[in-house]
């Protein structure tokens, strides 16, 4: 009880009082992938009947009980079982066989079929090479054929039985029983170990009654048609869990978590194409992409997911120079709605591929990505500290160096109360030129603290380590674009940094090879914004207060740096011609409005669930 105990973190503390184990107060956890479970060993009843009220397992030695034995002893566990309120199937049953036992085929199959064995232990010499040869080759298909044949359909099904606890902490609404059977070993559900790993993301606590976890393209398909039967709940879809609106976890829905679709493979050397899996992240790409010389521009930070931000843009430290993420785009695999699998390009699904880039997530489930990458050397990486008693000087100062500073390089700034910490990376491993172009950002205040480096662009993107996903309550974001920093914008945003409703005031340059794409040519438009910015704070309703004012001086905004889902704000993302574009291709690729649970995009012709 105190091990079980201990692996359940949804519990915040443990305490236990027991004559041979005693806790006060323990903290449960680490979260593990999967539930530890419990096997006792023993041929009398005393231990048949504690394997029936408390072990996963049971073990038993064939040549000391016999057959007689052995069914004697499965009655008292399957009562001890059932007396405590546990389903008898939820103790799986071992037996031990002796060399001579493992010849008779039919007598092992009746094991199986008759006594509920399910796992089969040979005892052989260590060098009783053939015997083992044999047992695996010929013996053990012929068990599974017979026994299957004996059996009713699907009974020897892998599915796992769950303990009775832990089916107690089922979700209403959601039909566990009929997880698709490829999909059911890998499912997580509330009260399984692995539960504490997947429920929350990086930013927002969650607890989802279902998470299902494909690991091949027709899996995710199998779990888009189960989500059709769940149209009454939420559904998250999750890649790496960095979402800001946090909607890839729920209460009490579905998520379909793509992370294990991780793959990243070079298609073609000389034209630099990479297949990128969604689950993939973006310190595993750059990490890839490093020994060929190549970096695939993404974010600041390598933890995020590629499914969530190569759907919606990816403004990242080599934007001004090389374009947003999705302006690599080649090609995007998706399951839709409906199940199928389609590719999406520039010759294929044309609307779908205008659409994915920038409104992916609304469309369906992207598996894959194909990407043209840039050859990148080492790049220049500084992070600069300085005082900034007046962010609002700070700002229109910064905003000035940014409009004449080459493309090379690309800034991000976070503001703080009396503090700038400027982060930039030059795409250039000439020192001269990394100097040059940063030294007049290093000019705007007082310098607290500089480091400059020549680096990978992998080693940046690696900078910070990967923790569990602990979110907790709702993230509250919010976003806008400028194409400069006015007096107004400014002010405004200096009143808000004094304010104290945000903890976050972040702005990243974009401009430059961005603003090379047509703003039409994808469904992300704001092309003209020269400045993203995101805004962070723990009350919606104060940080609105503060943040309203700065919005009137700005215009767009970008959903990956937003977490109000008020249809308002997917206007301010989408104009209305684009908007109106992408409702016509809703209609059309997902009319009943399943993937909904972000920011939603109504079909053209709303006939849907409720949107939320
Ligand atoms: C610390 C941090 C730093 C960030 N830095 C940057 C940055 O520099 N630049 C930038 O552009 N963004 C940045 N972001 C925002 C980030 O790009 C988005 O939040 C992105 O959605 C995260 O992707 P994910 O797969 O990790 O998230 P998830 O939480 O897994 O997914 C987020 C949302 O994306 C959609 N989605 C996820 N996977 C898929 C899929 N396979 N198919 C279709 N839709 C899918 C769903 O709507 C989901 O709710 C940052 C976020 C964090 C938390």
């Amino acid at each position: 009880m105190v091990i079980r105990a201990l692996q359940d973190t949804t519990r915040d503390q443990v305490s236990s009082a027991g004559t041979h184990h005693r806790l006060a107060d323990a903290e449960p956890g680490p979260a593990l992938e999967r539930d530890v479970p419990l096997w006792l060993q023993g041929s009398d009843t005393a231990v048949a009947a504690l394997a029936g009220r408390l072990a996963d397992g049971w073990m038993v030695d064939l040549e000391e009980v016999g057959l007689e034995g052995l069914a004697t002893l499965n009655e008292v566990l399957d009562h001890a079982a059932t007396d405590a309120g546990r389903d008898a199937r939820e103790v799986r049953r071992s037996v031990t066989l002796a060399r001579g036992d493992a010849a008779d085929i039919s007598a092992l199959v009746a094991l199986v079929v008759d006594h509920g064995v399910s796992s089969l232990v040979l005892r052989v010499g260590t060098d009783d090479v053939t015997t083992l040869r044999t047992f695996l080759d010929d013996v053990a298909p012929a068990i599974r054929e017979g026994a299957e044949r004996a059996l009713p359909q699907g009974a020897l099904s892998s599915r796992p039985v769950r303990r009775a606890d832990a089916r107690a902490r089922r979700r209403p609404g959601i039909a566990y029983n009929e997880v698709p059977e490829e999909l059911a070993g890998t499912a997580v559900e509330p009260g399984d170990a692995a539960f504490g790993k997947v429920r929350s993301t990086y930013l927002r606590g969650g607890d989802p009654g279902l998470v299902l976890r494909p690991r091949t393209v027709a899996e995710v398909a199998s779990a888009v048609g189960f989500a059709r039967e769940h149209m009454h709940l939420p559904l998250g879809i999750r890649s790496g869990g960095h979402g800001i609106s946090g909607r890839s976890t729920n209460d009490g829905g579905l998520v379909i978590d793509v992370g294990g679709l991780d793959d990243i493979t070079v298609l073609d050397e000389a034209a630099r194409l990479v297949r990128i899996g969604a689950g993939a992240r973006w310190r595993d790409v750059a990490r890839a992409l490093q020994p060929h010389g190549w970096a695939l521009s993404s974010g600041d930070y390598g933890g995020v997911g590629v499914g969530g931000l190569a759907t919606a843009g990816g403004i990242g430290f080599l934007s001004r120079k090389h374009g947003l993420t999705i302006d690599h785009l080649r090609a995007v695999d998706m399951v839709l709605a409906d199940g199928t699998v389609v590719r999406a390009s520039a010759t294929e699904n044309t609307e779908l591929f205008w659409a994915a880039r920038g409104a992916g997530a609304n469309f369906g489930v992207a598996v894959a990505f194909e990407f043209v990458v840039d050859e990148v050397d080492e790049v220049g990486w500084a992070q600069l500290a300085f005082q900034a008693p007046d962010p609002a000087a700070y700002l229109e100062a910064f905003g000035r160096v940014v409009a004449d500073t080459p493309r090379e390089t690309t800034p991000f700034l976070i503001l703080g109360q009396g503090v700038a910490q400027l982060m930039a990376m030059v795409d250039s491993s000439d020192p001269g030129v990394i100097v040059s172009q940063l030294q007049p950002f290093a000019e705007i205040a007082p310098l607290v603290q500089q480091q400059v480096v020549i680096a990978p662009y992998a080693a940046v993107m690696n900078m910070f380590p990967e923790t569990a996903h602990n979110g907790r309550g709702e993230p509250v974001s919010r976003s806008a674009f400028t194409r400069e920093i006015t007096p107004g914008f400014a002010s405004a945003s200096a009143d808000l940094i004094r304010s104290g409703a945000s903890h976050w005031y972040q702005i990243r340059t974009v401009g430059g090879a961005v603003a090379d794409i047509a703003p039409d040519a994808t469904a992300y438009t704001h092309r003209d914004a020269n400045f993203a910015l995101a805004v962070m704070g723990s009350n919606a309703q104060r940080l609105d207060r503060w943040f309203e004012p700065v919005r009137r001086h700005a215009s767009g905004l970008y959903l990956s740096f937003e977490s109000d889902r008020h249809p308002d704000r997917i206007a301010d993302a989408f104009p209305p011609a684009t908007l109106d574009r992408l409702r016509r291709l809703k209609a059309k690729l997902d009319p009943h409005n399943l993937f909904q649970d972000n920011f939603n995009i109504l079909p053209a012709h709303d006939h849907t669930r409720s949107a939320t």
